[in-house]
């Protein structure tokens, strides 16, 4: 039998989610935990950020009282969230924040110690807070710090691509090293997913292009995803990736598109009778940055619709020119603008001149940073989309953050602990919160496994590997001309704007794919690891499409980050019919699930868990905390 590494624990990812895991189960002492990752310095925390990169926490500034009970409520008032999930995030995000300040992740306070706050997006109160941009490095950084201070082991380069499986639960872990093409077995009870979002699925896409993420293992191990229809997408360039949120948009740029001959088409005049609506629809984007079906028929999502119908409808590529006035206008009659643009930009000084001039005025920093990555927008025009930018959807967990599977934990992004909306800024919350509900689990958790049990399991599962391997070898290289092609499909049909018949169709095509995978091919060993990103791919794509269509026939409307095609719907005059919706209600109450039965994808719904009752005495939270039932 091939040798194997040892642990109590198994974390995947090096993402802030994964050194979370890690840091508090090494911390508690009680058990053994390793890190594996397919890169330290792959993924999302680690290599994105915006404007003002936020991280939602209880209320700890100012005036207005905030307590748990109300931070839950207004989680779980997103919609399909589960309460238990959505009180624990309240509960502990103080001390999850206060140990990311206590790590050295920079975020600001007043000169009497207050972290002090603002409003975010569907925040009743001014919980959010920032580092900056870079808010996630920041915490990933300083994570990283810790788990090497507390010396968990890293183990580099290595992709898990299956959870080993015994009658009772995990048992193991299949990882590909990535460098040498070779496999390498962990023995465990535990494993954490702390994987990402289910980034790789979209060609379009604002995540950042190291991270693809990898919640197949999930659904291949038997546990569900939930509320995957639940998505975040908004315009974002695609090279750099990075979303064109905030003053790239209030200073009112150029929208342009451009089709195969070369010939410009300047869209929004042609879509906008009136010119200044059509600047001032551009201006609100910036802070409703994701698309949102309900700001479609009056509001500011018409824009995301409008670069949807070049891009994917006529096939041009658009792009925002920050170097001249939009509809050849020499000068802004600023006046003319809605009453909130001209107010907000005349106070910002920025009535003046070009794009360019605005943005260098109101936010030099948003210029520099294209040019720190190679571009510079003063002169030349931004390619944009479309864009995914987060999963609200994910593996689901109860409230310790274990899946249905016993050992099999998941955390931050893969997690599925959001519902239709959420607070701008507790995706970073729910990843904390998350990974330390995980690891208080395992340290209190009794399971083993055997060196037999888990060697019949490991034997099995590498040998299916090995063959799958050596026949991608011997086949023709196609891996990437199939991703680049799936993905594609993806953005086309399966993103903000859904059709029940592309969406049949899109499944098929895309289980075709899934159920061929073995007539892929790759150049050699050092490739095998796209092969397996190709079979995670077409394997999330599948679920993902399934909840879509499983949603459009049950539910027939939209509701927060897609429209779903209703011929009785109604259409914003202009568009095109594909654009015909109806708005859904009565949904927010279940939540949708998907999970894998004999190579099938099945989709159910169940009413969302409630917010458990409080009224807990001290006396009794203490007698039960001593003898550890609180853990159970
Ligand atoms: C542009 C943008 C802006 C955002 N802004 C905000 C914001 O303001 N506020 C907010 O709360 N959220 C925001 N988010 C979302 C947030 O950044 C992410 O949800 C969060 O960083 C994810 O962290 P994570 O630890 O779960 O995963 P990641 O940081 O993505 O880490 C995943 C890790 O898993 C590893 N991995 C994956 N699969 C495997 C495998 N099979 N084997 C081994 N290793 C594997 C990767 O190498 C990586 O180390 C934003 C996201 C984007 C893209």
């Amino acid at each position: 039998m091939k040798p194997c590494f040892c642990y109590d624990a198994i974390v995947v990812g090096t993402g802030a989610a994964g050194y979370n895991a890690a840091c508090r189960l090494k911390e508690d002492g009680k058990k053994s935990v390793a890190i594996v990752t397919e890169g330290v310095n792959v993924g999302t925390s680690r290599n994105t950020g915006s404007d003002k990169q936020t991280y939602y926490k209880l209320g700890l500034s100012g005036e207005q009282a905030d307590s748990v009970r109300k931070m839950a409520g207004d989680l779980f008032a997103g919609g399909s969230v589960d309460g238990d999930n959505a009180l624990c995030e309240a509960a502990l995000s103080a001390r999850c924040f206060l140990h990311l300040c206590e790590l050295g992740v920079p975020f600001p306070v007043n000169r009497y110690g207050e972290y002090v706050g603002y409003k975010t997006d569907h925040d009743p109160f001014e919980r959010a807070t920032s580092a900056g941009p870079l808010t996630s490095k920041f915490m990933t950084e300083c994570l990283e710090r810790e788990a090497k201070r507390l010396e968990v082991p890293v183990f580099d380069h290595l992709l898990a691509v299956e959870v080993l499986k015994e009658e009772n639960g995990v048992c193991g872990l299949l990882c590909l090293d990535t460098e040498k093409g070779t496999f390498v077995l962990f023995r465990t009870p535990n494993v954490v997913l702390a994987t990402g979002g289910p980034a790789g699925i979209y060609a379009d896409s604002v995540y950042p292009a190291c991270h693809t993420g990898t919640s197949s293992l999930a659904l291949e191990a038997g546990a569900s995803l939930q509320n995957m229809t639940e998505w975040q997408y908004g315009l974002a360039s695609v090279s750099p990736r990075w979303n064109v949120s905030g003053t790239y948009m209030q200073v009112l740029p150029r929208f342009v598109s451009v089709d195969d001959k070369g010939v410009e088409h300047d869209f929004l005049a042609d879509y906008f009778s009136d010119r200044y609506e059509a600047l001032s629809a551009v201006f609100l984007k910036g802070y409703q940055w994701p698309f949102d079906s309900r700001k479609v028929l009056h509001g500011s999502s018409v824009i995301d619709l409008l670069v949807y119908r070049e891009r994917v409808l006529k096939r041009r590529r658009v792009f925002l020119d920050f170097t001249k006035n939009p509809f050849g206008l020499t000068e802004i009659d600023f006046e003319r603008l809605s009453p909130e643009a001209f107010s907000y930009l005349q106070r910002a000084e920025a009535c003046f001149g070009t794009p360019i001039e605005r943005l260098q005025a109101m936010n030099a920093p948003a210029v520099e940073l294209y040019a720190e990555k190679g571009v510079d927008i003063s002169k030349t025009p931004l390619e944009i989309a479309l864009c995914a930018q987060h999963n609200n959807g994910g593996i689901a967990v109860d409230k310790w953050w274990q899946t249905s599977v016993c050992g099999l934990f998941a955390a931050g992004e893969c997690a599925g602990t959001h519902g239709v909306a959420r607070p701008g800024g507790s995706a970073l919350n729910a990843g904390q919160v998350g990974s330390l509900r995980a690891a208080q689990y395992i340290s209190e958790s009794n399971r083993t496994v055997t060196e037999e049990t888990f060697e019949k399991v490991a034997k099995e599962v590498l040998a299916r590997h090995s063959a799958f391997c050596e026949n991608a070898l011997k086949n023709n290289n196609n891996v990437r001309e199939k991703t680049a092609a799936c993905t594609r499909r993806m953005s086309d049909f399966g993103g903000a704007i859904r059709e029940p018949s592309s969406l049949r169709s899109a499944l098929q095509e895309t289980e075709r794919e899934k159920n061929s995978l073995s007539s892929v091919g790759v150049d050699g060993k050092k490739s095998l690891s796209e092969l397996y990103k190709l079979k995670d791919i077409l394997c999330v794509q599948c679920a993902v499409l399934a909840a879509f269509l499983d949603f459009s026939e049950k539910v027939k409307g939209a509701r927060g980050s897609a429209l779903y095609y209703d011929e009785r719907g109604e259409l914003r005059e202009g568009l095109d019919e594909c654009f015909r919706f109806l708005l859904a209600s009565g949904t927010t109450g279940k939540v949708q699930e998907v999970r894998m039965e004999e190579g099938k994808f099945v989709t159910s719904w169940r009413d969302v868990r409630p917010i458990p009752n409080g009224g807990d005495v001290f006396e009794t939270v203490w007698r039960q905390y001593r003898e550890n039932k609180n853990i159970y």
